[in-house]
């Protein structure tokens, strides 16, 4: 059995990505009792995965740091499965720990989008971000010949810390065209510094060819990848290739604020000036508002931190920098925005729900996501539709609008020691 760690802090961040880390050291340094909480090993979140030593950003060495000399309980390993008005539920290896908060701060991050094409369930077609994370927990690539497709900054990146690693980046397939790469400039001229992040990881990955107007078709091979099929400036080829690693930019995480029902507008949480959702004192930071990379994140991390530790005045001197920020959030929304074609790529056949083997025929025959998963399961397996539910709003454009606890599957032990009101009735605050 489980021990259950029950304890009390004044806030409670969960996720420690650069927005999670920035708003605990914010609020713990104005005097809060500060827990944070992650899934991972250790604080990082998706970009500083690994510690400072293994990321170029040289904001890592700074706030991990910072976050290491602070007075901040790091829960890491910890992964929340449930959170209600003043409580929150998280599973470890060993414990379920009942969290009580007088304020809570989501800073939940992205995952990557990924969409359905033949073949896309091969064994070595994984993520853009996914084969980054397999390659810093030791997956061999050195000589491997690595495809990337899909769309956004993750690409070059990816692409940059492939190719450090000996892997040999065949090409870089960017489904946006020129003139939408053109239009993003301008809001990224105002930042120096993000101009010269792209240049550098544009020369780090200078060897592999970056092809817009590309994208892949289909993957071929029998046990395993053997090469992609990719559209190329309305023509087709193909590549022979070891790994094909897709990412068709990211998706927030939006199930906690969902189940906590914060208001999610147009696919993202819905924030006032402080970061607060629309549920009273419980404030949402990073990706989760608007997908904009590192700073953006830091900076409303920071607001969310003083904000909810009560320390107004140093969350209001960055509300100026945060509107700056914004600027590069909406450009590259338009810059990355997913052209029609890639709804078209799957077969009838083609899964659409890997892990409830559901075909996208199967699916699109439902009038809405609700419907779908409950005449077919779609999205009712271990991922909890955090692969086929994003992909099904971009093909059929359904709404995802609600998110049942336990959001991640939890131990039968953990459920039984919870406070996870069994039926919706009763998570919705009536009676059975
Ligand atoms: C797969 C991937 C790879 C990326 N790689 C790069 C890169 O190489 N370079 C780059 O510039 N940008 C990269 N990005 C983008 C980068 O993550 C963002 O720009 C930014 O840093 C996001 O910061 P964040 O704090 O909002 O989110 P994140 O860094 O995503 O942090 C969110 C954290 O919350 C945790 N979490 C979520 N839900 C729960 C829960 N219920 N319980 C416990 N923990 C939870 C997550 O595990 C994660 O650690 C990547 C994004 C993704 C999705």
């Amino acid at each position: 059995m489980d021990s259950v760690i029950q304890r009390n802090f004044d806030v409670a961040v969960i996720g420690a990505g650069p927005a999670g880390i920035a708003a605990a050291v914010a609020a713990a340094e104005s005097g809060a009792r500060v827990a944070l909480l992650d899934d991972n090993p250790a604080p990082g979140g998706q970009i500083w995965r690994g510690g400072a030593k293994s990321s170029h950003h040289s904001q890592a060495g700074h706030w991990l740091d910072r976050l290491s000399n602070s007075s901040v309980s790091v829960l890491a390993g910890t992964r929340v499965f449930y959170a209600h008005n003043g409580a929150l539920e998280a599973e470890s290896d060993d414990s379920l720990w009942q969290i009580l908060y007088g304020k809570l701060i989501l800073a939940t991050g992205a995952r990557e989008l990924f969409l359905p094409f033949p073949g896309w369930t091969l064994p070595n077609v994984v993520g853009a971000g996914g084969i980054q994370a397999m390659v810093k927990s030791g997956l061999p690539i050195n000589g491997k010949r690595v495809v990337l497709a899909g769309t956004g900054p993750l690409l070059l990146a990816v692409a940059a810390y492939l190719s450090e690693h000996g892997a040999n980046v065949l090409c870089i397939c960017e489904q946006a065209s020129f003139s939408q790469l053109c239009a993003f400039a301008p809001a990224l001229a105002a930042f120096p510094s993000k101009l010269i992040e792209a240049a550098q990881l544009r020369f780090r990955s200078r060897r592999a060819p970056y092809i817009m107007n590309a994208w892949p078709v289909a993957a071929f091979g029998k046990e395993r990848l053997q090469s992609v099929q990719v559209s190329e400036n309305q023509r087709c080829r193909e590549i022979e290739c070891d790994y094909l690693a897709c990412g068709f930019h990211l998706v927030p995480n939006l199930e906690l604020a969902r189940a906590l029902d914060c208001r999610v507008t147009n696919g993202f949480v819905e924030v006032n000036e402080f970061q607060e959702t629309s549920q009273p004192g419980i404030y949402c930071a990073g990706e989760p508002t608007g997908i904009g990379g590192l700073e953006p994140a830091i900076v409303e991390g920071r607001i969310a931190g003083y904000a909810a530790s009560g320390n107004l005045n140093s969350a209001k001197q960055l509300l100026a920098t945060r509107v700056r920020y914004k600027k590069v959030v909406n450009a590259m929304k338009k810059a990355f925005a997913l052209r029609p074609e890639l709804a078209t790529l799957a077969k009838s056949d083609t899964l659409l729900c890997r892990c409830e083997d559901i075909s996208f025929e199967d699916a699109r025959k439902h009038a809405s996501w609700r419907a779908a998963k409950l005449h077919s399961r779609c999205g009712m397996g271990p991922c909890q539709g955090r692969v086929c539910g994003a992909a099904a709003e971009f093909l059929f454009g359904w709404t995802i609008d609600s998110s049942r606890p336990p959001i991640f599957p939890v131990r039968c032990s953990s459920l039984a020691a919870s406070s996870l009101p069994s039926s919706p009735a009763q998570r919705h605050g009536g009676s059975q």
